[in-house]
């Protein structure tokens, strides 16, 4: 599987934790670690912009709280994203004191005024284009149902970003093995424009399969060192 990490352009903004912080590569992270940081609204909300972290993206339903869930062995971190008054924020987790996974809001609140979904959608967008500690997004779609209008809009602003997204197609216990294998090829060549940033793959948090991939993923985005190397002059 083909591993992409964050283009050059966000690589030169990285800050250093701090001055007594050497900038040394972060260990893999201990997924079963993570604790609740902080929830945030808006951009100037967030942590500092320091370290290594990647979002979680999904429609509501898609199985996001399930697959952060069975990442992390612990349930109440996503019971924590869903806790009243934090389903539309931007929830972050510590894994160490440099790396996080972050949770991001889905299209889940219908009954929301469309001033307050716009307000959301612009907040979202902003965390998305300008967070430069963002390594990568995993994106989670149902797999009988990929590529709705949300994640075409995730995907659009991570691309845009050139930010390297991870698609889980989610609950794929519900598909016999073939009609699965074809939905995965039917996503990654409806995505082949973008396969320098895209990889796709199956899982099920029921089944607890797809799992290695993930995390190899998620390593590799977390203890990304390549962020790490000091600009060359052009
Ligand atoms: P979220 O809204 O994206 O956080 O979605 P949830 O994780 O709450 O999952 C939505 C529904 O799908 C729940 O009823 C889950 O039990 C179910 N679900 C999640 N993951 C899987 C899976 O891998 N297989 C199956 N069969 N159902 C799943």
């Amino acid at each position: 599987m083909a591993l992409y990490t964050r283009c050059y352009y966000h690589k030169r903004h990285y800050q250093p934790m701090s001055d007594t912080c050497p900038n040394l590569p972060p260990p893999a992270p201990n997924y079963r670690r993570a604790a609740y940081l902080t929830s945030a609204a808006k951009l100037s909300q967030c942590p500092p912009d320091q370290g290594w972290e990647v979002a979680f993206a999904g429609r509501s339903n898609a199985g996001k709280s399930s697959a952060i869930n069975s990442l992390t062995g612990n349930s109440k971190l996503a019971k924590t994203s869903r806790t009243p008054g934090r389903t539309q924020l931007i929830n972050f987790f510590e894994l160490s004191e440099q790396q996080r996974l972050v949770d991001l809001p889905g299209y889940g609140f219908a009954k929301v005024p469309l001033a307050v979904k716009r307000e959301w959608t612009r907040q979202l967008e902003n965390y998305l284009q300008k967070r430069q500690c963002l390594r990568g997004m995993i994106l989670l779609m149902d797999v009988r149902h990929p590529l709705q209008p949300f994640d075409q809009q995730m995907l659009d602003w991570a691309l845009s970003a050139s930010m390297p997204v991870h698609i889980l197609l989610t609950k794929a216990d519900k598909l016999k093995k073939g009609p699965a294998t074809s939905t995965l090829l039917k996503v990654r060549a409806q995505l082949e424009a973008h396969r320098e940033l895209v990889s796709v793959q199956l899982f099920s948090a029921l089944k607890h399969s797809g799992h290695d991939q993930l995390l190899t993923v998620l390593n590799a985005w977390l203890t990304d060192t390549s962020v790490l190397e000091e600009p060359t002059a052009t």
